[in-house]
């Protein structure tokens, strides 16, 4: 087993509805860490830049208005097979596909306002914690 870290986004919808405290519950009560966090209000150029794997698609714009509408928390998760875990805690991108318990499933709205983002591969962690955080702002026991 391999300890990861992988980059999570509570998105502004989460942040509007008052849920802070239960999805990062949902994070801890599965045996992952939180080894940094900071709340952000992203720049419109910021998020272009995160979201610039799906340029060209369809939901592309809505999705940089949707995460500029209010502040965000973004945090840095740690434990066992972080990547997959942490997936596996938001559920399906579409929270009516989303398993039961899953934190789509129990706090989303919609395929687009689904409370969380979370880094899809090793490779894709590594590059997005780094947008957001410095080697120093990360917790290392
Ligand atoms: P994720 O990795 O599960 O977050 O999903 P993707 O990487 O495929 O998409 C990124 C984000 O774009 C999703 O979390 C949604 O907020 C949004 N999104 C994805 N697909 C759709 C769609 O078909 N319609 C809309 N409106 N938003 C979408
Ligand atoms: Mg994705």
């Amino acid at each position: 087993m391999a300890i990861e870290r992988t980059l999570s986004i509570i998105k502004p919808d989460a942040v509007a509805k008052n849920i802070i405290g239960e999805v990062l519950t949902k994070f801890e009560k599965n045996g992952l860490r939180v080894v940094a966090a900071k709340m952000l209000h992203l720049s419109r150029k910021q998020a272009e830049g995160f979201y610039e794997v799906h340029i060209g698609k369809s939901f592309y714009q809505p999705l940089v208005d949707f995460m500029i509408s209010g502040p965000v928390l973004v945090q840095v998760l740690e434990g066992e097979n972080a990547v997959i875990m942490n997936r596996n805690i938001m559920g399906a991108t579409d929270p009516k596909k989303a398993d039961p318990g899953t934190i789509r499933a129990d706090f989303a709205d919609s395929i687009e306002a689904n409370v969380v983002h979370g880094s899809d591969s090793i490779d894709n962690a590594k590059q997005e914690i780094a947008f957001f955080f410095k080697p120093e702002e990360i917790y290392s026991r």
